[in-house]
């Protein structure tokens, strides 16, 4: 692994510490939790492994968030993105363009659905679903329907936390202390098989069929658009059948909606396809993307848009009268192209959905553990979810849950696997690891959580 730079290794461990409780202000984080415990300070990584400050190794399973595709320590990353700086470390895409945006639009293109052939840069998934939710409302707007401004999501979907995107989420808990939020956002119920009293196409073929009555009730000439991820991170990998989004196309088709597929974590070989849409073989009008675009090596995010949505910005005149200054960085968009060019060389498609099929495998397995109740998700992109009883998927008793909801996570950790412990409605351990998992990660990941696994069934027993 490379080593540091001078001024970074500097800090003594305790001093880097104290700078950390003091000034870092994490993300999602409860502050005053961290202010006895360590923080866990990562380091170095090279392919699918990190270190932290400590030298103890551990397996991403999680990609750090569902973000560094091709792995860690990509030196041919460093080196376009260096290069790229000395020839231009930036220029504007506002009535300018540059050759690494224009490059990156063009293969983006390429690779997406059919339609989907313009391209709007941003810096990440936030920004994505803000602009998508714009680029609907005027979109109509300057099709002479001004009227059709609402959006509708699903109940406890995750999209990010500017204020549009936070709206359009729906999670109470992450909104509530934002309120009021931005107005004309709906929520129609998630799609959960392993919970549902019908099968999974039933329940697909209900759940579609619930946002159109969410449409419905609302005025259809009031609604712009859907907006879903092809399998939904937040309840861990909540995955429908095929016919969800055969049903949520044919609802957008005759309401003249947007169907935007949020692809912020399910694009760039995550589920074994370049994009979650190609997965289930759906069309969208809009792609939303961030995260594994890059790699996550530099900030970038981006809006895929249909020629049809945007052929009203081509006539004479118009404007889609949104811009960031970073949108289209052309370091980014250099870090991009090696990256996607990455994917292509190592046919990492292919490889994730072939390697996903062992993590399925390794993570069936773990059923004779009493407390394994459903195995989901796509690709590399998979849950385990908890319950207290398999046979009748009746969930693990609450105080029980509230005690180990911060020790489970903590237990991986200490036997080397960092992956993501939530319970968003119910108890899931998630992995999206680097696209680049072996079988031999695949062991790893299965021991560790075997040992955990067991030790907590046989604490709830
Ligand atoms: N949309 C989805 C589906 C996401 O999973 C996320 C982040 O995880 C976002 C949007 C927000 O992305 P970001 O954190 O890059 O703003």
């Amino acid at each position: 692994m490379n080593e540091p730079s001078a001024a970074l290794a500097a800090s003594p461990p305790d001093q880097e510490l104290a700078a950390a409780r003091r000034h870092l202000w994490m993300h999602f984080t409860e502050l005053e939790r961290f202010q006895r415990a360590d923080i866990p300070t990562i380091v170095r990584g090279s392919g699918t492994h990190v270190e932290d400050a400590a030298g103890r190794r551990y397996l991403d399973a999680l990609a750090a968030l569902y973000c560094v595709n091709v792995g860690h320590g990509r030196t041919e990353i460093a080196d376009v993105a260096a290069a790229q700086m000395r020839e231009l470390a930036y220029y504007t895409t506002w009535n300018f363009a540059n050759r690494p945006a224009i490059a990156l639009a063009e293969k983006i293109a390429a690779l997406a659905p059919d339609p989907l052939n313009r391209v709007f840069f941003t810096s990440g998934g936030s920004e994505s679903v803000e602009s998508a939710f714009k680029l609907m409302r005027q979109y109509h707007r300057l099709r002479g329907m001004p009227d059709k401004v609402k959006i509708v999501a699903r109940q406890g979907a995750y999209h990010g936390t500017t204020m549009g995107a936070l709206s359009v989420s729906g999670i109470p808990t992450i909104k509530a202390p934002f309120e009021p939020l931005v107005p004309g956002t709906l929520h129609g119920p998630r799609v959960d098989p392993y919970h549902a009293d019908v099968g999974p196409v039933a329940h697909s073929i209900a759940q579609a069929e619930a946002m159109r009555a969410v449409i419905e009730a609302e005025g259809p000439e009031t609604v712009g658009a859907i907006i879903v991820e092809p399998v939904q991170n937040s309840g861990g990998c909540l995955t429908p059948e095929p016919v969800y989004f055969e049903r949520l196309r044919a609802i957008c088709d005759e309401h003249d909606l947007l169907l935007i597929s949020d692809e912020t974590i399910c694009s760039w070989g995550r589920l074994g396809t370049w994009f979650g849409a190609e997965y289930f073989g759906y069309e969208p009008d809009i792609i939303t993307t961030a995260k594994g675009i890059t790699s996550a090596y530099i900030p970038m995010g981006a809006v895929i848009a249909s020629d049809r949505v945007a052929e009203p910005f081509l006539e004479p005149g118009a404007m889609f009268a949104h811009g960031l200054t970073f949108g289209g960085h052309p370091v980014a968009a250099a870090v991009a192209l090696e990256n996607i060019a990455i994917i292509e060389r190592e046919a990492l498609c292919e490889h994730a959905a072939s390697r996903g099929q062992s993590l399925r495998a390794a993570l069936e397995g773990l059923r004779d553990i009493p407390i394994v109740g459903d195995v989901r998700g796509a690709g590399l992109f998979m849950a385990v979810e908890l319950v207290s009883d398999r046979q009748s998927r009746a969930p693990i008793d609450a105080d029980v849950l509230a005690s180990w909801a911060g020790r489970v996570p903590r237990m991986l950790y200490e036997r080397g696997l960092i992956c993501r412990a939530m319970h968003r409605g119910a108890p899931v351990i998630q992995f999206a690891p680097p696209l680049t998992l072996s079988e031999d990660d695949v062991a790893e990941l299965e021991a560790a959580m075997r040992g955990v696994l067991a030790e907590v069934a046989e604490e709830i027993a």
